[in-house]
């Protein structure tokens, strides 16, 4: 699946919805943007092809200048090789995901399968600032490390109009699953870091555009904190964190089964009894 949409009239922004297709259906879908001159994030593997003919011909009406990676995770990477090779667009990644992208990603076989495998790639180390030519203005976006999704992770920042391009910062506000190697812990205070920003505008990779930024953050964190803070009564009180887990979050779904346990509900709860400073930091 590969598609585009403007988003509303204040907002100069193109939204590319990507995703792998399956039996006809997408599976995960993922957005990156077009902000002015800068692409953010670039998409699965699947699709890498179509997004280079999208910002080929997108090119002919407005240059594209470079293409920044919030993260080094599969379904937001996977069309960064292209461009660059392809269209000669410099690639901008965090500093921690420049290696692990010009190495190639281990990934498990499920994500494989549900993404592909991206393609390696010699991106440049984002600084503390990325610029941006948008409606004949020029923007600066200032980069904010926000870990615990991915320890790669940043955000960018727009201080005058109050847009925050937030990756996979927010996604849902109410995530019920977590991969292992994930730390909700360190998740919550990134979202309380630009949460202090006080964002008007919020540019999710999954959600879209997230209007009252704070207030949606904000839901965020509540629905974690009181999530631990129930399952800490339980645990109290003896419960096992299995029986914990299906009396919060109900039974596993799909993606338990497809990841052999690795993205579950159990993580989210095993991870919220552990605390601050326990779990997660490993690059994968
Ligand atoms: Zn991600």
């Amino acid at each position: 699946m590969f598609r585009t949409e403007s988003l509303p009239a204040d907002l100069p922004v193109t939204r590319i919805r990507m995703a792998r297709s399956f039996l006809g259906r997408p599976l995960h879908e993922v957005s990156a943007y077009r902000i002015g001159d800068l692409l953010v994030d670039s998409g699965p593997p699947p699709t890498a092809r179509r997004l280079v003919e999208w910002c080929r011909d997108a090119m002919d009406y407005r240059p594209i200048s470079r293409v920044v990676l919030t993260h080094h995770h599969e379904d937001h990477v996977g069309g960064a090789a292209a461009l660059q090779v392809e269209l000669g667009l410099p690639v901008l990644a965090p500093a921690s995901a420049v290696p692990i992208l010009a190495e190639g990603l281990r990934m498990p076989v499920y994500r494989r399968l549900v993404w592909g495998s991206p393609r390696r790639m010699r991106p440049e180390p984002l600084g503390e600032e990325v610029g941006a030519r948008v409606e004949g203005e020029d923007l600066r976006f200032q980069v904010i490390p926000t870990p615990g999704h991915a320890f790669t992770h940043v955000c960018l920042w727009e201080p005058t109009r109050r847009w925050l391009v937030s990756g996979d910062l927010y996604v849902h506000p109410r995530v019920k699953y977590l991969r292992r190697i994930e730390d909700v812990w360190v998740h919550i205070e990134s979202l309380r870091r630009v949460l202090a920003l006080q964002p008007e505008v919020m540019i999710c990779a999954h959600a879209g555009l997230v209007r009252d930024a704070c207030a949606a953050i904000e839901r965020k964190i509540a629905w974690w904190e009181g999530l631990a803070e129930e399952a800490r009564t339980l645990r109290v009180q003896g419960w096992p964190v299995r029986r914990i887990t299906r009396r919060l979050l109900g039974r596993e779904g799909f993606f338990y089964y497809v990841s052999f346990g690795d993205f579950s509900k159990r993580n989210l709860v095993r991870n919220l009894l552990a605390g601050p400073g326990v779990a997660g930091a490993a690059p994968a």
